[in-house]
């Protein structure tokens, strides 16, 4: 069974086209899995409960040979942000401890309609606010290759459970990062596709005009198949693109002649540790081995990237956040011994106690961005240097097709060593920020370790829309690599 889940989508897909396994024997593993190390990792809040039931409904289809569909039998994972019909959506908050999703979204309807089977939602910091999961009101989520470490955030348990073999491939997502830094601490392939590729309904907003989800998963190929997947124009979703949605999945190449690899050089600073540029150089020279020219290229302004970030993301989140009020949905505090006295004190004694530290300070700092006297000096100035970062990635991109850089300055760290001192949190998104201010494509694909055996991943940014691009230089990254090196909860 341990073969079954270190396979990746398409290993799996092999062994159920030939009858070599059923559906039912797939989940079976999977559960297994998640029933034998969910109580240490955590990496899931709900479980499926009919899952073996819809699993059996598969077996019958594989016996007359009408399995059909790009995931059909594969058990996913699935943050709990993104809504399946009937199943629990807490967004890793209190306030959402009972809410049960009325519909499903676009992403997860998408992946059932290619036949995938749920496992269950996956833990993340609540609101998918923090880089360390160790925001969630259901508990911290350990990083599988070392419990002491944190596996990243917010996806931290679409992260994690891919990296510990219990699910197949997980969906995440990634508003600033939070597909990319957890896949890098985990040593598993993430994607955040083009602002726009992917519906964002039925997701839960936390800053809508950065959020995307992505897929997390063991390869690259199986990144490209699920992007595809889950990419497309939605009429609930009027931000989504008409753009064609490409069979990334099958033009992957390794031949990376004539294509230019930018290496920005504000990215390659000195806050980076030894193991990580060890990781990063090498991937560099695979590159050129592989035939692409290597160029330096410049983004003087991302180094506000982390500010503008956390002034467009929390205006956008208290403004989002706003409608956990009690009244509609959602955790009402319990007015029977002591009733409210006001409207206001009705909301915030619900919002006191629903929301969580790292929310609620996020709410009180966009809020103050977006009133009246501050909004000019942080809000309206954050969004126009923003701009300028799409312009300069834009003007960048004239001269490279694909940029390679770090995930981030370091491995996972320690559980414990940020989470009381959120600048230092926060700056772990230095390198991830930027491509969502500018609406870009990003990955991040297994690069090597540290000297502690911790995964190192390497970022990849492509122009808006050209995920082919970036696809072909993580798959010859991967293929020149040939990592097998698995946490030893496998
Ligand atoms: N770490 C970033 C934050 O805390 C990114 C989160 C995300 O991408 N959802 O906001």
């Amino acid at each position: 069974m341990s073969d079954i889940l270190k396979s990746s989508i398409s290993e799996l897909k092999e062994k159920l086209d030939s009858k070599q396994v059923k559906p039912s024997e797939l989940a079976e593993a999977y559960l297994g899995q998640i029933n034998k190390l969910n109580s240490d990792i955590n990496a899931y809040i709900s479980v499926n409960e009919s899952l073996m039931d819809e699993a059996k409904a598969l077996d019958s289809k594989q016996e007359k040979g009408e399995l059909s569909g790009k995931l059909a039998g594969i058990p996913l994972g699935i943050k709990d942000l993104l809504c399946v019909k009937g199943q629990r959506n807490t967004a890793g908050s209190k306030i959402l401890e009972n809410f049960v999703a009325p519909y499903t979204s676009t992403v997860s309807q998408k992946l059932l309609d290619e036949g995938a089977l749920v496992l269950g939602k996956c833990n993340l910091d609540e609101f998918a606010m923090g880089s360390s999961n160790e925001t969630s009101y259901y508990g911290k989520v350990k990083n599988p290759w070392n419990y002491e470490y944190v596996p990243g955030g917010s996806s931290g348990g679409s992260a994690a459970a891919v990296a510990a073999g219990m699910a197949a491939a997980t969906i995440g997502t990634d508003t600033g990062g939070s597909v990319r830094q957890p896949a890098s601490f985990c040593g598993i392939v993430g994607v955040k596709p083009t602002y726009g590729r992917v519906s964002r309904y039925g997701i839960v907003a936390f800053a809508s005009s950065l959020d995307q989800a992505g897929p997390m998963t063991r390869t690259v190929k199986d990144a490209a198949l699920m992007s595809e997947v889950i990419s497309g124009h939605d009429p609930y979703d009027q931000t989504t693109a008409q753009e064609a949605v490409p069979e990334w999945s099958k033009s992957l190449k390794q031949d990376l002649k004539g294509l230019k690899i930018g290496l920005p050089k504000e990215y390659f600073t000195d806050a980076i540790t030894e193991d990580t540029k060890k990781v990063v150089d090498n991937a560099i020279e695979i590159v050129k081995k592989r035939g692409a020219e290597v160029i330096e290229v410049s983004l003087p302004l991302v180094k506000h990237a982390v500010p503008v970030y956390y002034l467009v993301a929390t205006s956008e989140a208290s403004s989002n956040l706003s409608r956990y009020d009690g009244v509609r949905y959602g955790y009402r505090s319990d007015f029977s011994k002591k009733p409210a006295e006001s409207l206001e004190e009705f909301y915030s004694r619900t919002r006191g106690e629903g929301f969580g530290s790292e929310v609620k300070r996020r709410i009180i700092l966009g809020t103050y961005c977006l009133s009246s006297g501050y909004y000019d000096a942080y809000y309206k100035k954050a969004c126009q240097v923003r701009r300028l970062i799409r312009d300069e990635f834009m003007q960048a991109f004239n001269s490279c097709d694909v940029m390679l850089s770090p995930v981030t300055t370091s491995p996972a760290f320690k559980a414990g060593e940020r989470i009381n001192d959120p600048v230092q949190m926060y700056s772990n998104d230095i390198f991830t920020t930027s491509t969502n201010l500018a609406g870009l494509p990003g990955m991040s694909v297994p690069g090597g370790f540290s000297q502690e055996g911790l995964p190192i991943g390497i970022q990849l940014t492509a122009a808006h829309f050209q995920e082919q691009k970036m696809f072909d230089v993580a798959y010859s990254i991967e293929q020149e690599l040939q990592l097998k090196e698995v946490p030893n909860v496998l």
